[in-house]
């Protein structure tokens, strides 16, 4: 018989994803669909309780053991793990099918690599696991035969375009905002406050990817992990903007025919398209766009005023560590400028100054992967 039950694990319910997954469930018209097996979150216990209420999972992990007393006296029945091993046992569940990586950082990785190992497709929406190991974590799926589903936007539009035909595509076009710096001039960016940078005109999200997207590194991290996702060479995978922020981004087939994926901004579709893939269920509905009246523009982006999209490309092509060290030396200077000890030129110059001086490695080892990322990040704070 066809299972139609997939059992689910979501790894960091109590965030932006994690939540706005939860409400996916939620809305899904058949609820036979989805199993919560497990579930984890950080420090925000409170909805972490609500949650587990409401899903009803069989296991869950915490970040802070100390919590884990508290939990217990709640849901007697409930197997609690904590820490990142406890994020490991999650992950190595040979019942699940599908598992949500919601965490953000590095911690998702490894959890990560051990659900593929088991078949285990994944619905990912944390940018550090393909961009820092996005060759161990795509070979780790193709031999285990597990599916790699975006819910990041742009490449969710890429996959909902294409319909996972990654074999007929020509390139892909990932469409940016151009974030709240797109019409200031160079000067004026590399002089910008944090305050400055916050105000992103589109998109309602965390700090650390609202400055992301300021300079475009966000953008940079995401041809990434497209590189990796559509197994598509850096040449072929355009960046354009669109500050209408309604075309999520589109794929050009080798015919020539182009196909993009249109809607007003919602996480919740990426969300369920990455669950339910391929199929289309009856669950949250976006707002219809309409057509008429709309004026969508499209332009180059300006590497110069942009210098971290070009070093994204730059540490992409070079690919081994450099990835790492990108990430790592832009993630501690992006929280260096939100508590204003830095400014967006001394972020680029420091990114900048660690990729050329960095000695490559290859084809790095998980290992060598975490030691890269820690080594800068220690010389870095
Ligand atoms: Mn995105």
């Amino acid at each position: 018989m066809h299972k139609t039950t997939k059992n689910l694990a979501i790894l960091g319910s109590t965030g932006s994803i994690g939540t706005q997954t939860l409400e996916v469930l939620e809305a899904l018209e058949n609820k036979e669909l989805f199993n919560v097996v497990s579930m984890s979150c950080g420090n925000n216990i409170e909805l972490f309780i609500e949650q587990v209420k409401k899903f009803n999972p069989e296991k869950v992990c915490i970040s802070n053991p100390a919590k884990e007393k508290e939990l217990k006296s709640i849901f007697p029945k409930l197997e609690i793990f904590s820490g990142d091993d406890g994020l490991i046992e999650l992950a190595s569940d040979k019942s699940l099918d599908i598992m949500l990586t919601g965490t953000s950082g590095y911690v998702g990785l490894k959890p990560t690599i051990k659900a593929l190992e088991n078949g285990v497709d994944i619905a990912l929406a944390n940018k550090e696991t393909l961009v820092m190991a996005g060759d161990i974590v795509t070979e780790t799926a193709k031999r285990h035969n597990a599916k790699i589903l975006p819910v990041d936007s742009e490449h969710s539009a890429i996959l909902q375009s294409s319909a996972g035909r990654f074999d007929t595509l020509n390139k892909i076009i990932i469409t940016a905002s151009g974030g709240p710096f797109l019409n200031k001039t160079k000067d004026e960016i590399f002089h910008a406050t944090g305050a400055d940078a916050l105000k992103h005109p589109r998109w309602n999200m965390g700090k650390k990817i609202t400055i992301d997207s300021a300079t475009l590194m966000n953008k940079g991290l995401e041809v990434i992990e497209a590189h990796h996702l559509f197994n598509l060479p850096y040449e072929k995978i355009e960046v354009v903007i669109h500050p209408e922020s309604l075309v999520h981004s589109a794929v050009e087939f080798k015919d020539g025919s182009i196909v993009a994926q249109i809607g007003l901004p919602s996480m919740h579709i990426p969300i369920q398209y990455a669950l339910c893939y391929p199929n289309r269920e009856t669950g949250i509905k976006s707002n219809s766009f309409n057509f008429i009246g709309q004026k969508l523009t499209f332009d180059k982006p300006d590497f110069e005023k942009f210098p971290c999209l070009k070093m994204a490309y730059e540490a992409g092509k070079a690919g081994g560590t450099m990835p790492v060290v990108l990430n790592a030396a832009n993630e501690v200077c992006v929280y260096k400028f939100l508590n204003g000890k830095i400014g967006i030129k001394e972020l680029i110059k420091t990114v900048e100054y660690e990729l050329e001086h960095h000695n490559l490695i290859k084809n790095p080892t998980l290992e060598e992967i975490f030691e890269t990322d820690k080594e800068i990040r220690a010389k870095l704070q």
